[in-house]
């Protein structure tokens, strides 16, 4: 498992998951290398601001779901 050579799979993922819902397994497998990869987690949040950005901007509501809460 090498965990460490799949960041640009998980940045991929994180972008996708704005566009449209990702796979359990994908998310799965993005979850559990956000949990092991500091850096990666870094990048997720800033995916998360451009997200809300976005959607801030385009006043439209990308997704209405909020069924992530953090923790
Ligand atoms: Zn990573």
């Amino acid at each position: 498992m090498s965990w460490r050579h799949s960041c640009r799979r998980a940045a991929e993922l994180m972008s996708r998951s704005l566009d449209e819902r990702l796979s359990p397994r994908d998310r799965f497998s993005l979850r559990v290398h956000l949990f092991l990869c500091r850096n990666c987690r870094h990048v997720e949040r800033q995916f998360d601001q451009i997200h809300t950005l976005a959607s801030d901007v385009l006043g439209r509501g990308l997704d209405g779901d909020a069924d992530d809460p953090p923790g």
